[in-house]
């Protein structure tokens, strides 16, 4: 790498030259980014090929981790940090009169996914590379993100995102490594050897183009790939009208579906499953090949990992492989397929549960479609075997039923673990949603609480707190995140504690100066920064967060000496384009905060700020300067919740329901360090099953209640109309699906609690400490160790 600063610039200095051909003073910042990612991908380019190399040779097991979502956001500054050589850029830039986070700001974000499921495969990446362990992502090259979001009259306006548009410095095309996917066609059936086969024909081709994005250790020499598959044409189409088949074929990696709970019915998404799978598994296969011979040894070398059941198709796939190209009769061919695959749940919503009907999809994957309903045969007969004449039984548990395919149950039967994400999560999957399959095979189901990378969330996002660390208890803690455990000796040490708010009060500024810039509204920076940040979904509850605000609003009206600590509200989501109730909630929280912000009495008390466009980079800004975090899930909902983790490493306190990885937080810090209120999950899903909530007892009995959902509908906000008559009637009409009225009447105190305790200072940054000092189990280090012991089988390998 770079031996000096004085090395660095010349090189810098000259790469800029080559590339755009212009004196230095003449370039831009957006050319000096560029110029600065490309020299750092040259730079590593060795190391790259070393890596691949060792991978290729070492006959040591290989972990590809199949997801229709990589979340990455902005790759420079990490990757710097990962090389260890940001310091010195940073510097060295200054020296020229440059400012390195300028450069780090001109990138766009890879925005490839929705939320907590697509950053989870971001940060395995990096806990995979800095663990060197041998393990690469297969992903969708998609040409546009998720959706840009602005915010005009209070509403939300989406935008195609763009991040492509003045190229990506960290992808390199890999064209001759291209592979075919055939959809559509028929298949034939043909004798060969006294064996019955078959074979796809009249097939349309897409051509798969894998663009390789290298993933950075942290001082480590790994460097492992993010393959992302880019569907392109087939050069020489047989197609009769060639541009519509070209612009069908591009369509598949053109969108992400910006939608991460339920999916609309479109062909164009099975289709992008489908390339996703068959494209990786090709390639998986191929390079497999160079070293070995035989697929009969496939999962002792291969470990395919699908999160969620978007890549469920890698095992009718898999099959089809073994089965009609290699000759590998089936049982023996499932038996491989099973001990290759692995399968995370991240849902129990049914809502979110993925069904295809047959319609869609058998002639889409005319031979995918027979592999399926042949494992479902099979399966069929085996539970006959052991629940004979239960019908139901059988039924509930077949992966084809009323003509839908059911990819859950798929997952379930064709990979030999399932994981939940959070210890709340499994035990529900075992004992509720999945219990029949529990019953059945009661070995594959275990849990991997989720975990993020500390090294972006904290050393890259927060280098004042990391600052603050290394200086207490050395630098360890950044390779073993665990050894945060001993910032625990500094919760009761005065000074420690008065760094520890001057960087949170430092981080707070630096935020409001950000809002001031972009919306001009001036925020107390000794207010309470209340955050609640996370997409937008009537079970993430939203609204119990703006009714509480409502309610503050009215206490202060009615009683302007109300004894309250200022507080700031911020709230950043975006809603699914189609949801037309989240957003609701969006326009709802903007009016409350037109309200709230323009009352000359309450503004000096209240502010409610709606941050647009909410992504990666913002949430590195955001997460650094809260004071609390809000997770207030309906128990049950939320699997595990990433975003809770991230707020606790940065020193926020959690107030939040007793969901998901919550509960294991509470564990952690013990019950004194964290808010936690609502209804449990026991009592959610009883409701559920045997019915006995009454929203409208909670609206009739509680005065403060009936006045803000009142206040919806009745005039309270001007010109507002019926703009808020859907979220009223969810309320009453339809009994208040989420349990939000039940759950404000608890929230209200809880909310009183936390402002008395941010009053003691002293007592607040104790908290604050220690739940820094127990965040480091919430590393994906962490979480990333126990899936290579415990599903992968992975061990190390060292890049020299
Ligand atoms: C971490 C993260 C999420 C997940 O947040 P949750 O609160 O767990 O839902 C969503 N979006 C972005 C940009 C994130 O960084």
């Amino acid at each position: 790498m770079f031996q000096s600063k004085e090395q660095f610039k010349l090189i810098f200095l000259q790469k800029l030259q080559m590339m755009y051909g212009k004196r230095f003073e003449d370039t831009t910042v957006s050319e000096q980014y560029h110029a600065l990612g490309q020299l750092v991908r040259e730079q590593i380019s060795a190391q790259w090929i070393e890596t691949n190399e060792k991978h290729r040779t070492c006959k040591r097991k290989q972990v590809y981790y199949l997801s229709i979502e990589f979340l990455l956001g902005r790759m420079l500054g990490n990757n710097l940090l990962n090389l260890g050589i940001r310091d010195l850029c940073e510097e060295a830039l200054r020296e020229i009169g440059i400012s390195l986070v300028e450069l780090e700001e001109c990138e766009i974000d890879a925005g490839l996914g929705n939320g907590g499921l697509g950053r989870l495969a971001a940060c395995f990446l990096d806990s995979l590379a800095s663990l060197n362990l041998p393990g690469h992502g297969c992903g969708i090259r998609y040409k546009h993100g998720l959706f840009d979001q602005k915010i005009v009259n209070g509403y939300q306006v989406e935008l195609p995102e763009q991040w492509l548009t003045h190229g990506n410095v960290w992808e390199v095309r890999r064209a001759d490594e291209a592979v075919d996917v055939k959809f559509w066609g028929e298949v034939e059936a043909y004798r060969e050897n006294d064996h019955l086969k078959f074979r796809h024909i009249g097939a349309e081709t897409i051509t798969a183009v894998p663009y390789d994005m290298p993933i950075i250790g942290y001082k480590t020499s790994t460097v492992n790939t993010l393959r992302l598959w880019n569907a392109e044409a087939a050069p020489y189409p047989t197609h009769k009208n060639v541009l519509q088949y070209k612009r069908e074929t591009e369509a598949v990696s053109e969108f992400l579906y910006p939608d991460d709970t339920n999916d609309e019915g479109k062909i164009l998404r099975l289709k992008q499953q489908y390339f996703l799978v068959a494209a990786s598994l090709r390639s998986i296969i191929n390079s497999y090949r160079k070293q070995y011979p035989d697929l009969s040894t496939l999962y002792q070398y291969v470990a395919i990992h699908i999160n969620d059941t978007h890549p469920v198709l890698a095992i009718p796939e898999l099959m089809r492989i073994l089965v009609d190209e290699e000759s590998i009769p089936w049982d023996e061919a499932w038996e491989i397929t099973t001990k290759t695959i692995s399968y995370t749940n991240h849902t129990t919503l049914s809502e979110a549960l993925e069904r295809w009907p047959v319609p869609i999809f058998k002639p889409l994957l005319p031979r995918i479609f027979m592999i399926v309903e042949e494992i479902n045969e099979r399966f069929c007969r085996e539970l006959w075997d052991i629940y004979t004449g239960e019908w139901d039984h059988i039924e509930r548990m077949a992966l084809i039923s009323h003509g839908v395919i059911r990819m859950a149950h798929l997952a379930i039967v064709g990979s030999h673990s399932i994981n939940g994400v959070a210890k709340i999560h499994t035990e529900i999957l075992k004992h509720r949603e999945m219990n029949d399959f529990y019953v059945l095979f009661p070995n594959r189901f275990n849990n991997k609480t989720n975990g993020i990378t500390h090294r972006r969330w904290l050393l890259k996002a927060n280098p004042q707190l990391s600052t603050l660390i290394t200086d207490s208890i050395g630098e360890k803690w950044i390779t073993e995140p665990e050894e945060l455990r001993r910032l625990e000796h500094f919760a009761d040490n005065y000074s420690f504690k008065e760094q520890l708010m001057n960087v949170k009060q430092k981080r707070k500024e630096i935020l409001a100066s950000r809002i001031y810039n972009q919306t001009g509204l001036k925020i107390d920076t000794q207010s309470i920064f209340d955050v609640q940040v996370k997409r937008l979904h009537a079970y993430k509850r939203q609204l119990l967060n703006v009714l509480h605000i409502m309610h503050l609003y009215n206490k202060l009206k009615e009683n302007p000496n109300y004894d309250i600590h200022p507080r700031t509200f911020i709230f950043g989501a975006k809603a699914s384009p189609g949801y037309h109730y989240a957003k609701k909630i969006i326009k709802l929280i903007n009016t409350v905060a037109d309200k709230v912000n323009h009352d000359p009495v309450i503004s000096n008390i209240l502010k409610v700020v709606f941050i647009e466009n909410y992504r990666v980079s913002i949430a590195e800004e955001i997460i650094p300067a809260t004071d609390v975090s809000i997770q207030i899930s309906t128990a049950s909902k939320e699997a595990s919740g990433t975003g809770n983790m991230k707020f606790m490493m940065n020193g926020a306190l959690t107030l939040g329901t007793l969901d998901g990885a919550n509960i294991e937080i509470g564990d952690a810090v013990g019950k004194e360090n964290i808010y936690t209120f609502g209804l449990t999950s026991d009592e959610v899903l009883n409701y559920y099953e045997n019915g006995g909530y009454r929203s409208t007892d909670y609206y009739h009995h509680n005065k403060p209640i009936q006045m803000v959902v009142d206040q919806l509908v009745n005039g309270f906000f001007p010109k507002t109309g019926t703009e808020f008559e859907l979220i009223y009637d969810s309320l009453l009409v339809q009994n208040d699906e989420f349990f939000v009225l039940k759950d404000l009447l608890a929230y209200i105190p809880i909310q009183q609690e936390v402002g008395r305790g941010y009053g003691k200072k002293s007592d607040w940054y104790r908290k604050s400490t220690l739940n820094i000092s127990k965040s480091g189990y919430f590393s994906s280090d962490r979480t990333i160790k126990e899936y290579a012991d415990g599903i992968w089988g992975l061990s190390k390998v060292l890049v020299k």
